[in-house]
């Protein structure tokens, strides 16, 4: 089973990692999403990895997720205020 995780659109984040990865973009619309580290780390260990930006998922509610990826909560905490 593919995991699929979900992840920000890079403009509606209020918070940022100083080491995320903004080169993804969301499996269904395309659009670019910031992606946290331990993210990234999660995607390279499972290329199958489906990202599901914030705006598809509100859309469409029956995506299921996967649980969150290990080491996503100690990133949250290295988090800035976007400028
Ligand atoms: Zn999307």
């Amino acid at each position: 089973m593919n995991r699929t995780i979900l992840v920000m659109r890079l403009a509606d984040m209020h918070k940022v990692h100083p080491n995320q990865d903004n080169s993804f973009v969301c499996s269904r619309c395309q659009t670019q999403v910031g992606i946290f580290p331990a993210g990234v780390r999660a995607i390279k260990a499972m290329p199958d990895t489906k990202i599901v930006c914030n705006v598809c998922h509100e859309a469409d509610h029956s995506i299921l997720l996967s649980e969150p990826v290990p080491g996503m909560f100690e990133d949250l905490k290295d988090t800035v205020k976007k400028q």
